[in-house]
């Protein structure tokens, strides 16, 4: 049997030159998503002022299998992927286990994380539309530095709205989007009428991603040239971002090897739904079975504890609505939560194979993701971003469970990027500050009790 490398590198040629929309394959689509106004399915014309043209096809688009990468998006690529498919020997050696894991390393650029598979498709699309620039919304802040690159790659102008608590605890993500010519106001602000609307309901308020969407979307509209960039949960992002699970089939494919258990951490649910997006194809068709799993924190459980149903995606309620697993659009996570994955509700295309048992999804909580983070760390010798150690520590749990059973499971996990920027949180766990923080049920019903009423 040929020993399978530490590392399973593609050729630039081996690259895909299509994206692939998981939705042509699904037979139950995901619901139609809403106009705010209305509460009539969404037309192309109403996305117009929000989203960039070709974006909006893309979005709406429910039966194309593949649709091709642009040229420029293509050579763009080349420049930091195809990324590394990683046999996580040591890992396997330090957890004793029989399970075989495998990671997708997506850090390897500036921005940190797999957000730049999506930002210079969405930068690209603006550019090609004649657009002066963008307004991102940015929570953790590599959907901002991502976009930032993407930006000032393709020379527009980005407006960057980041929510306050990260701003002031990740000064140097802030000074990277700068250095890329973004930008960056702390979310909410008083720079648009929703931010001024929340400060006041919400006084003293760190901010939410739904909080930094509102205001980003409002920017877009109010500013002639200008269109709303987000870096998550729609189905433009992943498809975009399913170049993180083709070339993982391909590199898989190489050498025979089949995943059983495929992870991913769910923040909205892109890399998520990029890496699985070709293997739940193949499930949808009847060709194979895998489990796939999302993890997501305990502190924001929206897979595991929230509601599947109609929801705003943002706190200001001026986004369409979209069916997903939500915990409400006013949703706070606890400020202690430390990194990312701080969204209220779920990518509508991943929402939907979870309610049809195509997909299982577990919670995990903070300290837990940190120990995998460290252990993780020591052993591999990437430091993980908080964001992907979820995925990590639902991965040495699976590979645990088959030390058990001795089961020589093939395990395959995203590790969407890296932990630099994210030094306050670990500080904390190095320190054995960190807490953990899981919502009441009381708290959640609350927030959802104030769900649209929608059927
Ligand atoms: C944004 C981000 C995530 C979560 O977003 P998804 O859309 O759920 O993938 C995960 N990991 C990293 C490093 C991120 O930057």
């Amino acid at each position: 049997m040929t020993k399978i490398p530490y590392k399973i590198y593609l050729e630039e040629k081996e690259m895909p030159k299509q994206w692939y929309n998981v939705r042509a394959d699904m037979k139950n689509k995901p619901a139609p998503i809403l106009n705010p106004a209305t509460l009539k399915p969404v037309t192309k014309e109403d996305l117009k002022p929000v989203f960039c043209d070709e974006l909006i096809d893309q979005e709406l688009d429910d039966t194309t299998p593949y649709i091709d990468i642009p040229e420029e998006i293509h050579t763009f690529y080349k420049m930091y992927r195809p990324s590394p498919l990683v046999r996580a020997y040591y890992l396997e050696k330090a957890l004793d286990t029989p399970a075989k894991i495998y990671y997708k390393f997506e850090g390897n650029n500036t921005s940190g994380s797999h957000k730049l598979n999506s930002a210079i498709a969405q930068a690209y699309y603006a550019k090609k539309q004649g657009l002066k620039g963008v307004t991102p919304e940015t929570g953790a802040g590599q959907w901002g530095t991502a976009l930032s690159m993407a930006c000032s790659f393709f020379g527009l102008d980005c407006k960057v709205y980041m929510v306050k608590v990260s701003y002031e605890q990740k000064p140097f993500r802030r000074e990277v989007m700068r250095t890329y010519g973004a930008d960056v106001t702390p979310s909410p602000s008083n720079t648009t009428q929703v931010g001024r609307q929340i400060l006041e309901e919400f006084p003293g308020t760190t901010g939410s991603l739904g909080c930094a969407i509102s205001e980003a979307v409002e920017a877009a509209v109010t500013n002639e040239g200008y269109r709303y960039v987000l870096g998550s949960v729609l189905s433009q992002v992943l498809l975009h971002q399913s170049v993180i699970g083709l070339e993982t089939k391909t590199a898989l494919d190489k050498y025979g090897i089949v995943p059983d258990i495929i992870i991913g951490c769910a923040g909205g649910g892109s890399n998520l739904g990029g890496l699985i997006s070709p293997f739940m194809g193949e499930k949808l068709r009847g060709e194979r079975d895998y489990r796939f799993i999302a993890v997501e924190p305990a502190s924001c459980p929206s897979l595991t504890r929230g509601k599947y149903a109609y929801d705003y995606c943002d706190t200001g309620k001026v986004c369409p609505l979209q069916k997903m697993y939500t915990l409400g659009s006013g949703f706070m996570p606890s400020a202690n939560h430390a990194g990312g994955l701080r969204y209220h509700g779920m990518s509508s295309i991943l929402s939907q194979l979870y309610a049809d048992g195509l997909m299982e999804a577990v919670s995990v909580e903070q300290t837990a993701v940190f120990e995998a983070a460290q252990k993780f760390a020591r052993v591999e010798g990437i430091l993980p971003a908080p964001e992907s150690s979820h995925a990590i520590r639902a991965a040495i749990d699976e590979a645990l469970k088959c030390k058990e059973t001795g089961e020589e499971k093939t395990i395959v996990f995203g590790l969407t990027g890296t932990g630099y920027f994210d030094m306050t949180a670990y500080q904390k766990f190095n320190d054995h500050e960190m807490t953990d923080y899981i919502p009441s049920d009381s708290d959640i019903e609350k927030s959802l009790s104030k769900l649209p009423k929608i059927d």
